[in-house]
């Protein structure tokens, strides 16, 4: 055997020593305790996010985006953008493909709601006056409704209804909703083209906006993507364009969650942290705890499960274990480290100073009383 090899055998042994640590610590982790009421909702919210990507992964997902949207008119864009990209872009079939979805989702599919039209005369905007909201209380509940909006039309007296639907699959019938809606049927979407595993990324920002990411082979990093905007890689669109002030920006994908907050609130738009969670403590153990049950997911996988079993047939459990964790580190564990070193301090100036001032979704009151009219 030669000394190389001997290295890198030692290497691929720390590696999976490593992994273990990883697996071991996800095994015997406790369930997470708030200290106060503020830390309590914070990981409540992370917490039912963790898995937010599983529902875009159901087998007739695929189809129904196939179905719904203009494929033609889509892919006809596409080859638009990659003819008229110059030689030296880095961008590949996929990101075109991606800045074509964003264009053809903001201007052809989906329809941003305010408030609801009268369904009787057809008055809108001031003529619907907002009452309050009530709990979906219907026990059948497919369109997953979290809440109804009331409003009240002042020309004909009507009561209006605006239901809050979480099943992206009713959203590629309804098309219309806020910003949790767009992104909600965008990722659907986006998961029925690029269906790779941990490609695609919810982000959670804790003063009531989401958008999302995409890893982008071309670029080689994720990219952020806002589809309510049609934005392609503008992480500074929020603090510097809309003037939005923030003080935390999660991100979950497949394999992990991971803090973002560098990468999106540059110093000027930051909130303090400690008006929001009682110690940054607090986000750490938090993200840390999703991450370790992230681990442990993997590791008890149903194709984990079916490799185990197949190498303790013929004997080669050792061996099949050791891979395992390699793939574990190589998964999951390395690509977080990279990123989360990547992330720390990336806030560098936007490249958004030519764009349009203001959030170009939503009325003007409305995003003025949500202090994102870029003033
Ligand atoms: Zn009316």
């Amino acid at each position: 055997m030669s000394v190389h090899t001997d290295y890198a055998n030692l290497a691929n042994r720390l590696i999976a020593a490593y992994a273990h640590q990883c697996l071991a610590a996800s095994r015997a982790q406790r369930s997470l305790r708030a200290r106060s009421h503020h830390d309590k909702s914070f990981m409540q919210s992370l917490l039912r996010l963790s898995s937010v990507l599983l529902q875009y992964k159901s087998p007739q997902a695929t189809d129904a985006v196939l179905d719904a949207i203009d494929l033609a008119s889509v892919y006809a864009g596409v080859e638009r953008r990659e003819s008229s990209a110059g030689s030296d872009s880095s961008l590949q079939y996929d990101d075109f493909l991606v800045q074509e979805l964003l264009h053809y989702f903001k201007h052809s599919f989906f329809r941003w709601v305010t408030k609801p039209q009268c369904p009787q005369c057809q008055a809108s905007g001031d003529n619907i006056v907002g009452a309050g909201a009530r709990p979906f209380s219907a026990s059948h509940n497919p369109d997953q409704v979290s809440v109804v909006e009331m409003y009240h039309c002042t020309t004909c007296s009507l009561p209006v209804e605006f239901a809050r639907i979480n099943n992206p699959l009713s959203l590629l019938r309804t098309r219309e909703g806020r910003c949790g809606e767009w992104v909600n049927c965008f990722l659907l979407i986006l998961h029925a083209v690029i269906p790779q595993p941990n490609r695609l990324r919810y982000v959670w920002n804790h003063e009531d906006h989401v958008w999302c990411e995409y890893y982008s082979y071309g670029l080689q990093r994720w990219v952020h993507l806002d589809p309510c905007e049609a934005c392609f890689d503008e992480p500074h669109l929020y603090a510097n364009n809309w003037g939005k002030k923030m003080s935390f920006v999660i991100g979950f994908n497949d394999y992990y969650a991971i803090d973002l907050s560098d990468k999106y609130i540059p110093a000027s738009a930051q909130i303090d942290k400690l008006s929001v969670v009682s110690s940054l403590k607090t986000v750490t153990s938090i993200v840390d705890h999703i991450n370790l049950e992230k681990v442990r997911e993997f590791f008890t996988s149903d194709e984990t499960m079916r490799t185990l079993t197949a190498a303790s047939a013929s004997n080669n459990t050792i061996q099949a274990n050791e891979e395992l964790l390699l793939h574990l580190y190589n998964s999951i564990i390395l690509p977080y480290n990279r990123e989360r070193k990547l992330v720390v301090g990336s806030a560098k100036p936007s490249k958004t100073s030519t764009a349009a001032i203001g959030r170009q979704t939503g009325t003007s009151e409305w995003t003025r009383a949500r202090g994102e009219d870029g003033s």
